[in-house]
């Protein structure tokens, strides 16, 4: 089997769904099951009904359930008439409904839960799944639509919920394997869950592709498509670098610390499900189908002169230096600093330490003030906001002598407030403030991938 996975802006409206059902016709000799996320800006529509309804603006939270139900049913409209046509817009008035009668309650109440947030959010997935669900049938493609609760099983961590796999697995073998076996494709949803109480739980945005990777893994994929609106992995994100290359292929490695060092095409989790199953991950453009996207696998180490095979970025960074209150660094301050960030389930992306200071980059200043004054007790701490972290990714980079001089001249007169080696020997970063990230990352593609056509085998 496959698992085919499409993102917002490939289930967007009515000609993307068309385009989509020819793609999923296409590999119906390999057993898809199709993972489909919210049609194009319907979560934060949702998101944004939500707050609007906790801050009491109850009429245009209102304002917005009508809007998402008027997007679907012009799907709708388009996609389908006679019977299944009246059934799907009553269908949408029933969601749209429960949607209004939630908004209610929170502006009854006066406060919006994560719990609750994550209930708004999941109609996104509910309604785009069911559509193209309808519009597979009436292509007379053999469909099978299954609410991913039933099986995705996650614990109560809501609107970043973690996936339990042993349960999961076991309900896939129970609810869609067996509907694969009787030659159905199976349509569910990205990014939703629930807890072994039935609570609706998300597993972070941009989960869906999450979502894909899981159920290839556990399904024992041969292939976890990721269909987007790009040509596949590129050299650069094309909203910063208009020339970006595609790359042909690229290791499970580099392709799982691009994901983590801001590259939005891929969720930083995916990767992992695939890595255990050594299943091939590929990103395909819906809209460009011609195009054979990126492979990540396992061997795809390359020619050993191409080693920078991307540059990703990471906005909203904040620095924190924390110095020893000691002349020296005694031993046990690092193992303290980092229970610290540990109690406040902050991930510390880079670390750089000299004799008494360490430098730590984060991304979430949602516990800063608590983190700040514990780690106050021990040593004395500075933060600044507002960097940008910027990093090239690639196999074998450590053992690629220039290389640093190659990435530093090129941003010679922007200030860097830290440079990271990774341990993983596939990346090295740079923290510089959030303004000049377009530029700096502008100015290294233009160095280091001047000669990008002379590895023909890696990019396009
Ligand atoms: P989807 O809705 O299909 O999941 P996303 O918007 O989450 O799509 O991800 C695709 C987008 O990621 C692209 O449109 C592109 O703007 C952005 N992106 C950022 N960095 C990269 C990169 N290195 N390669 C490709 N796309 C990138
Ligand atoms: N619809 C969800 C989001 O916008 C999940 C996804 O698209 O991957 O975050
Ligand atoms: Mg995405």
């Amino acid at each position: 089997m496959i698992v085919m996975k499409f993102g917002g802006t490939s289930v967007e409206d009515a000609a993307a769904i068309r385009n989509l059902t020819e793609l999923v016709r296409k590999e119906t000799p390999r057993r898809p099951v199709v993972v489909v996320s919210a049609c194009a800006g319907v979560t934060n529509q949702l998101l944004a009904a939500a707050q609007l309804a906790a801050q009491g603006k109850k009429e245009e939270a209102l304002a917005g359930v009508t809007a998402i139900e008027a997007r679907h049913k012009r799907i709708v409209k388009e996609l389908f008439d006679g019977e299944t046509q009246k059934f799907l817009y009553r269908h949408f008035a029933a969601l749209a409904e429960d949607l209004a009668a939630l908004v209610n309650g929170v502006a009854v109440l006066g406060e919006l839960t994560p719990r609750s947030l994550d209930t708004f959010a999941s109609y996104g997935e509910l309604m785009s799944s069911f559509i193209i669900h309808h519009y597979f049938e009436s292509q007379r493609m053999k469909s099978f639509w299954t609410d991913a609760r039933t099986f995705m099983r996650t614990d109560d961590r809501f609107t970043k919920a973690s996936v339990q796999f042993d349960v999961t697995e076991q309900r896939l073998r129970e609810v869609v394997r067996p509907k694969l076996d009787n030659g159905y494709i199976v349509m569910t949803q990205g990014f939703i869950g629930a807890t072994a109480a039935g609570v609706t739980t998300t597993i972070g945005r941009g989960g869906s592709d999450l979502s894909a990777a899981i159920i290839g893994a556990l399904l024992d994929a041969e292939d976890i498509q990721i269909w987007t609106d790009v040509d596949g992995i590129l050299t650069a994100d094309p909203t910063v670098v208009k020339d970006a290359r595609r790359i042909k292929v690229m290791s499970f490695a580099e392709a799982s610390e691009l994901a983590y060092f801001g590259a939005r095409v891929l969720h930083p989790e995916t990767i992992l499900p695939a890595v255990r199953k050594n299943i091939p991950v590929r990103v395909l453009n819906s809209k460009n189908p011609r195009s054979s996207g990126t492979v990540i696998a396992a061997k795809a180490r390359t020619d050993k002169r191409c080693v920078v095979k991307s540059i990703a970025y990471k906005e909203g960074i904040t620095l924190i230096t924390i110095v020893s209150s000691r002349m020296f660094l005694a031993h046990g301050f690092l193992e303290n600093i980092f229970d610290v960030f540990h109690k406040y389930e902050t991930v510390v992306h880079t670390v750089a330490t000299s004799e008494v200071s360490v430098t730590a980059t984060v991304d979430t200043v949602k516990n800063l003030p608590h983190i700040v004054r514990e780690l106050k007790h021990f040593a004395s701490v500075t933060t600044a906001e507002r960097k940008a972290i910027v990093c090239i990714v690639g196999d074998n980079l450590r053992n690629s002598p220039g290389l640093a001089v190659r990435m530093l001249t090129p941003v010679s007169d922007i200030n860097i407030n830290m440079i990271s080696q990774g341990a993983s020997e596939i990346n090295l970063s740079f923290v510089i403030d959030e303004e000049h990230v377009d530029e700096a990352v502008r100015r290294l593609h233009a160095e280091l991938f001047a000669n990008a056509e002379r590895f023909p085998e890696v990019f396009e």
